[in-house]
């Protein structure tokens, strides 16, 4: 399956940045067989047998570390989670003493978490396997990018002339990151909307920011739920959570200020009732949000498989 496609030009994958429409149609073309695949009563795919996956999550995961580890298994991969909290990490580790350590068991594709911007970037400089970003920091989520454009093509059947609005806590937000990247390369139009006080503080060029959600949603075709990022937040919000929801919080009435037909997004975990409201969420015509975490599985299969080629001779 998918072994026709040209080589991805990239031994890693640390962003969106430094990719083109190109790499990312490259990504979204392979993943497309393996959605398919996935929904299949037999999950099993040879083509990784006797590589070695690691997964080192050093920051918590619920559905990307479980998606990168079901996408190796079901392409053969001996997948192992490295486990910082129970490693020397604790012990007062380097990470880069930690990447020589795991380079030293020879895996052959690495894919990290990690709470410091650019610790994927630093790790893949002293591995010699293939390295995939899974979040680092406010930095970027270069797969949830990719499995969201893929939601959206499948759903509209392209990307390019739709509005898509990104809600919520930009500034603090890898995913919107990776958003405000690939999204325009794909030819969407894109918009943020958030409180002043997160709103990146440079807006990317081409792109309109909003302070009122009613006007954010205004006739899109996409609305991208984002959760307040307090892990990252240096102080408190300074409204309510309740306060917040009366403004920023995605109601049936704000969605049906959207374009008819009209998607609601969310990459996970979602905080219903302050962001989101379950009705919208739960939305069976409306709601891609479990078709992302359907079509994540699918992408990070297509990015280990395009990314460990080279390793196979394939
Ligand atoms: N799961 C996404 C991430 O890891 C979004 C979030 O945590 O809000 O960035």
């Amino acid at each position: 399956m998918a072994s026709d496609q040209a080589p991805f030009p990239h031994r890693h994958l640390l962003g969106i940045d430094g990719l083109s429409a190109d790499d990312l149609n490259l990504i979204l073309d392979a993943a497309e067989p393996w959605a398919a695949f996935n929904r299949g009563a037999r999950k099993a795919d040879q083509r990784l047998a006797g590589l070695t996956q690691i997964n080192a999550f050093f920051e918590t995961s619920t559905r990307t570390l479980f998606s990168f580890e079901i996408a190796g298994k079901r392409l053969g991969a001996q997948v192992s989670n490295f486990h910082p909290a129970a490693s020397s990490v604790r012990k007062g580790e380097s990470l880069a003493d930690t990447a020589l350590t795991l380079n030293a068991m020879r895996p052959d594709i690495l894919v990290i978490r990690h709470e410091a911007v650019g610790a994927a970037a630093d790790v893949a400089a002293v591995m010699d396997c293939p390295v995939i970003n899974a979040g680092d920091g406010r930095g970027e989520h270069p797969t949830q990018a990719l499995l969201d454009a893929l939601a959206i093509r499948r759903r509209f059947g392209r990307i390019e002339g739709l509005k898509v609005a990104i809600c919520g806590d930009i500034r603090h937000s890898r995913v919107a990151n990776s958003n405000l990247r690939s999204l325009p390369l794909l030819g969407a139009e894109l918009r943020i909307v958030a409180p002043p006080s997160l709103l990146p503080d440079v807006v990317p060029p081409g792109i309109a920011a909003f302070t009122d959600l009613d006007d954010g949603v205004d006739g899109v075709n996409v609305v991208m739920m984002l959760r307040i990022q307090r892990e990252r937040m240096p102080d408190a919000l300074s409204e309510s959570l309740g306060d917040y929801h009366a403004r920023f919080g995605l109601s049936r009435a704000r969605l049906d200020r959207a374009a008819p037909h009209a998607v609601v997004m969310h990459p996970g975990p979602m905080n219903r009732g302050v962001e989101i409201d379950g009705d919208v969420a739960d939305d069976p015509e409306r709601s891609l949000i479990l078709q992302q975490v359907e079509l994540g599985v699918a992408v990070r299969m297509a990015c280990l498989d395009l990314l460990t080629r080279e390793r196979r001779g394939a």
